[in-house]
């Protein structure tokens, strides 16, 4: 059974941009899905409405086994990680961390536990007790992502969260996100333009042009449209 399921998804601005169109795809459980295609294909309009930042124009969003079209982006079991960091300057690298689990009131232990697990799992363990004007950029992006595991969601949203980094930190974050996804084992929907990064982190690979799905194969069964 597909984890994410995407049925005739469609989104129109207000300003009347089609900026998504009849968009099927089943994401399933575990696997790492790559919404690749050139700027302007309407991959983080996509990526939103999963996350319930954006509101669905047509078709029928699945997560788990509910339908989400209706249901506010805090009530979805996702955890997405911006481009943009986002992260709190006057909070610790740990309370950046916990800071959703403190909102969902998990008891105090549970909190602990969690965001000690999770920076383990990204090598931030060291670093828990630092601010993010401290950190590097790889580690702000770790600290970004670590706010998204924390809370263990059924999927793990990511939209370019290497684009801000050098060329040589990307290549070294690139195979840090397989390694951890693999190791959590949590269903991913990844947003790039760069067609290496698709090819390499895929289990398979959504290619979107002007709103409309190319095609969908893992990496070396992709080919290319004219
Ligand atoms: P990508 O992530 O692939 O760059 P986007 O999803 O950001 O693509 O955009 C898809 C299309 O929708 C583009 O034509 C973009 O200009 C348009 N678009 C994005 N956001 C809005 C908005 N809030 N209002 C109107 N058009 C938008
Ligand atoms: P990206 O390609 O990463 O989506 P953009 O620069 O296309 O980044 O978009 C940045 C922001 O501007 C997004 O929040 C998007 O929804 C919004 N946006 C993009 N195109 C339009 C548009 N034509 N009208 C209004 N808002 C837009």
């Amino acid at each position: 059974m597909a984890q994410v399921r995407l049925a005739g998804i469609g989104k129109t601005y207000p300003d009347g941009t089609s900026a998504v169109s009849a968009l099927d795809l089943d994401i399933a459980e575990g696997e790492f899905l790559v919404l690749v295609g050139p700027s302007g294909c309407g991959k983080t309009t996509a990526l939103r409405m999963i996350a319930g930042l954006e509101e669905i124009t047509s078709g029928t969003l699945t997560i788990g086994d509910r339908t989400v079209n209706r249901t506010p982006a805090r009530d979805r079991d996702v955890a997405m990680v911006f481009q943009s960091y986002a992260l709190y300057p006057h909070l610790s690298v740990r309370d950046n961390i916990a800071f959703g689990l403190q909102l969902r009131k998990l008891p105090k232990r549970e909190i602990k536990q969690r965001v000690e697990a999770a920076a383990e799992t990204l090598g931030l363990t060291e670093h828990l007790d630092r601010r993010p004007r401290n950190l590097s950029g790889g580690q702000r992006q770790r600290v970004a992502m670590g706010r998204a595991i924390v809370r263990q969601p059924q999927a793990f949203l990511m939209d370019e969260p290497l684009s801000n980094l050098d060329a040589k930190l990307r290549v070294q974050m690139r195979a840090e996100i397989s390694r951890i996804q693999r190791d959590l084992g949590v269903t991913t929907v990844y947003v790039t333009h760069d067609q290496v990064e698709a090819m390499t982190l895929g289990d398979r690979v959504a290619v979107l042009k002007k709103g409309v799905l190319q095609q969908v194969a893992a990496p070396q069964e992709l080919y290319n449209h004219p």
